[in-house]
């Protein structure tokens, strides 16, 4: 019965020129969410309103759960969109409209009309009240209750009038590309996933990177990092992905360095290159999914020990959360189960059973002068060879 959606928005902190931004940045993120939906659609705004009306046949469940994953959308209303023909003809679309919509009619309902157009010959009030005793009228088993009722049957009344009574709700947030643009280091794991999309949420578009060790990690476990990048690009939009081979790096800290050192001394190299292609794409910061404690290169002196060589600002927006917590978050956006298969992203050889908890910035220092022969030729050949695939949902 529906053909169209009234898109509600956030709008606290985005009046005057920012509103249009935001407004045309959500219109382009709703195209294109709606591209790979079944059946075309034309998305318009008009007074402060998004409306995504389908212009051929399209399948319901399928065009809200795209719309579901836009970030910025607060409230998607399935509408019914009448011309104003007369307060009569309304009250015949709001009668037919309650009742195909709903079957059972032991309801409570309550008309909430709003007039953008003052010059409707009656005021909100007027059409509320005539129009719920019309809707009583036609349906006796109705009942009305101003307080808590069942359906609330907003009626607007604009150049067109907007009959809907449902607000699904959206994942909120900002469109992505009102905020900018960062670079994600996402693994096979739970956390970087959930991280990239808490950033995307805010309307920052994603860039990303992988490290893997061929032939220690395996094609597979490269596969699910390209399938969490699919899951993420869902709402963030196209990421273009750049997969490192790390295995030369890693063998020489392991050559080189103190085991113990070794997981430090790897998430340092993982950032500065990170930060290289950060900066190469113009990126304005790094993201991570780390948490406080979460494991020994996770706490407060690792993390700083690993955010010492950037210089772009590192977001980490799991930092406060417990794992129960993400993965509520993965769940909820679909990566758990990808993130949850068994193939192993930085293979065990490289981890040392004791690892440093409490890294000294002047020991770690130290030893990785022991690198200094050759480990900014293998950055060097890291970056260059590094493959970028564009990863799109
Ligand atoms: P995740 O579940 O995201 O893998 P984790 O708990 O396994 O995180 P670590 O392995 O310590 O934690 O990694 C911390 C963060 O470093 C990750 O959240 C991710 O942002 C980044 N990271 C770790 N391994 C890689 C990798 N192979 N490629 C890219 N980024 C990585
Ligand atoms: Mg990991």
């Amino acid at each position: 019965m529906f053909r169209a959606f009234l898109i509600k928005y956030g709008e606290i902190g985005v009046k005057g020129k920012n509103r249009h931004l935001f407004e045309d940045a959500l219109m382009q993120q709703i195209r294109y969410a709606l591209r790979t939906a079944e059946g075309e659609f034309q998305v318009t705004r008009e007074q402060g309103r998004i409306y995504v009306e389908g212009l051929t046949e399209f399948d319901y469940e399928e065009a809200l759960e795209h719309l579901q994953k836009v970030f910025g959308i607060v409230g998607i209303c399935p509408v019914v969109i009448v011309e104003d023909e007369g307060f009569e003809k309304l009250c015949q679309a709001v009668i037919s409209y309650v009742d195909a919509r709903y079957p059972d009619k032991q309801k409570t309902f309550k008309v909430n009309a709003r007039r953008a157009r003052k010059d409707y010959p009656m005021d909100s009030m007027e059409v509320n009240a005539k129009l719920g005793e019309k809707l009583l009228q036609a349906f006796p088993e109705m009942k009305v209750d101003v307080h808590h009722p069942d359906l609330m049957l907003n009626v607007e009344i604009r150049g067109k009038i907007n009959i809907y009574s449902e607000v699904i709700p959206g994942p909120g947030g900002m469109p992505v590309g009102t905020n900018g643009k960062a670079m994600l280091l996402l693994s096979g794991g739970i956390d970087s996933p959930v991280a990239g999309y808490m950033i995307a949420k805010r309307g920052v578009k994603l860039d990303a990177t992988y490290f893997h060790a061929p032939p220690y990690t395996s094609e597979r476990a490269k596969q699910k990092v390209v399938d969490l990048a699919k899951i993420v690009a869902a709402y963030a939009g196209p990421i273009s992905l750049k997969v490192v081979n790390f295995t030369d790096i890693q063998l020489y800290i392991y050559e080189k360095c103190p085991h113990e050192e070794l997981t430090i001394i790897m998430r340092r190299y993982m950032m500065k290159i990170a930060e290289h292609f950060a900066k190469e794409a113009g990126n304005m910061g790094l993201i991570t999914g780390e948490s406080i404690g979460q494991v020994a290169s996770q706490t407060m002196q690792s993390l700083a020990a690993t955010n010492e060589v950037c210089t772009l600002p590192v977001y980490r927006p799991l930092i406060g959360f417990d794992k129960q917590e993400i993965i509520d978050v993965s769940e909820k956006i679909g990566t758990y189960e990808t993130s949850i298969q068994p193939f192993e992203d930085c293979c065990t050889i490289f981890v040392a059973k004791h690892p440093v908890t409490k890294p000294n910035l002047r020991i770690i220092r130290r030893s990785e002068q022991r690198l200094r022969e050759k480990i900014d030729e293998l950055v060097k050949t890291a970056v260059e060879t590094a493959e970028t695939i564009l990863v799109e949902a």
